[in-house]
């Protein structure tokens, strides 16, 4: 029993550590036809985005009944609006983002779109709503045309280049011997973090939801490469609903608001002037960031 045990356990793990590492796990389930262990509700309507107003109503969450992750959360991202969730690691930052696409359920509260709770709505319809740029972008074997039009299967090669300009990474595939039918991922051409960043960029310029998540990069990357993406995750941000996980503060200055997030727990909020002003978490993580950069920066010059 043990040795049939063991590969079901295997792949239980390989599943979870695969839901766990894509937030843009629409693209999976497709792709490996796993059934989702969350169902539709009967008679789920497809999820109807006006604005697309995001709303975390007093969320409750544990993975283990045993040790509670969220212990009510609530905050509303206004339509259009972008707003930053900071806070230590493991103090629930990724959890809110599954819990909004619906890989798991809430324990306690409500998330809501337009109203419309997301236990409500048909799954299909909800990951349509929304776009991520994850941490660690997959790419698929294949072109970087058709790892690009993954966001839209069936863009055709000036839409899939129009993107591509926006995210920033056209003239660096243009350069490429083969262009946009060059082959990446594992068995082609590998791709820098930043660059594989620029195709989820595009990816979701083609996707064109009216919802983002950015679930930023732990790793830091140097100042030029962060200017420059920086600058392209703005234009794909510009007009939509935002929820950015930040752990480069530096990129959440012009939020909108700024949640802080400590133990399952909202402990600030505020805009980057309001929660300097208060001397708390937020200050003292700010201060610490800085300091980390004038260690990579001798003199705290940036390079042109
Ligand atoms: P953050 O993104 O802020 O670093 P996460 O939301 O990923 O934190 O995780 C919050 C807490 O939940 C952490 O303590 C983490 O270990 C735990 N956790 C995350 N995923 C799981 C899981 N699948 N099963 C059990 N605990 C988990
Ligand atoms: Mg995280």
């Amino acid at each position: 029993l043990l040795q049939l045990y063991q590969p079901l356990n295997f792949l239980g793990v390989v599943y979870r550590e695969l839901r766990q590492s894509l937030t843009d796990l629409e693209n999976i389930q497709g792709l490996l036809s796993l059934r989702p262990e969350i169902e539709d509700v009967p008679g789920a309507r497809p999820l109807v985005v006006r604005g697309g107003t995001v709303r975390f109503e007093n969320v409750h969450f544990a993975y283990d009944e045993r040790r509670p992750i969220l212990k009510g959360v609530s905050f509303e991202i206004p339509a259009g609006h972008k707003v930053a969730v900071v806070g230590p690691s493991g103090s629930g930052k990724s959890t809110l983002v599954r819990l909004l696409f619906r890989f798991y359920e809430v324990t306690g509260g409500s998330i809501t779109i337009d109203g419309q709770d997301v236990r409500a709505v048909t799954q299909l319809s909800l990951r349509r709503a929304i776009g991520v740029v994850p941490q660690d972008t997959v790419l698929f074997n294949d072109t970087v045309a058709v790892n690009i039009a993954y966001g839209r299967p069936g863009a055709s090669r000036e839409e899939i280049e129009a993107a591509a300009r926006t995210a920033q990474i056209h003239d660096f595939i243009a350069s490429l011997p083969e262009g946009y039918d060059t082959r990446v991922g594992e068995r082609g051409l590998k791709l820098s973090g930043g660059e594989k960043q620029r195709v989820a960029i595009a990816r979701v310029m083609l996707k064109n939801p009216p919802v983002l998540v950015l679930d930023e990069a732990t790793s830091a990357l140097d100042t030029r490469t962060e200017q420059a993406l920086q600058e392209a995750l703005e234009r794909v941000a510009a007009g939509r609903t935002t929820l950015v996980i930040a752990h480069r503060l530096s990129t959440v200055i012009d939020a909108d608001e700024i949640v802080v997030l400590e133990d399952g727990r909202v402990v600030e909020r505020g805009t980057h002037a309001q929660l300097l002003a208060r001397h708390g978490l937020y200050a003292e993580m700010w201060r610490r960031q800085q300091e980390v950069r004038e260690e990579a920066e001798p003199g705290g010059m940036v390079p042109a």
